[in-house]
């Protein structure tokens, strides 16, 4: 949760940050000097100002982990400037090179071994399991499942699972 702590907090946290773990984005890695840098709080209570509690974030990875503008668009007068988004997608091609390597491999991992692996769980274990939303994930996993992909879905009952192609379905 971006901090609306009060001016000596933040002060305090600021000091407390750079000084144990150096100023930087604990996301994306980006440095103050790329960045402006916010002090988060990590379980999203902003009363809970243990020291622990506190990481810094710059504001393309704090609004991944607080998306605002999501709440925006449910309350459409309340207009965001369309900046979210560009800030979203900058964010996503760092993350993108970090973490789409690993995601695939656990994609490939899960369905060699268990031969067919349910969609949703595919997005929701790999967000897991690579540190990033559902909505990254889903979007990798789509291009994966492309007609360029390895892997194809099949309806099972009301389930949609992912399944590697046949050789002959491979171009
Ligand atoms: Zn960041």
């Amino acid at each position: 949760m971006m901090s609306n702590m009060n001016s000596r907090m933040n002060k305090k946290a600021r000091a407390y940050l750079t000084k144990k773990f150096g100023a930087y984005c604990r996301g994306c890695q980006a440095l103050e000097l790329e960045r402006k840098l916010v002090v988060d709080h990590i379980d999203n209570n902003n009363s809970n100002n243990n020291t622990n509690n506190w990481q810094y974030l710059c504001y393309s990875c704090n609004e991944i982990k607080n998306p605002r503008c999501k709440e925006r668009k449910e309350r459409p007068l309340d207009v965001c400037g369309g900046g979210c988004d560009s800030l979203d997608r900058e964010t996503e091609i760092t993350i993108n090179r970090e973490k789409e390597p690993k995601f695939r491999e656990y994609v490939e991992l899960r369905v060699t071994e268990e031969k067919q692996v349910p969609q949703q769980d595919l997005i929701n274990g790999g967000a897991e399991y690579c540190g990033c939303s559902i909505k990254t994930t889903a979007r990798w996993l789509a291009k994966m499942t492309s007609s360029q992909g390895e892997l194809r879905k099949k309806k099972v009952g009301n389930v949609t699972m992912i399944i590697i192609k046949e050789e002959s379905e491979l171009r």
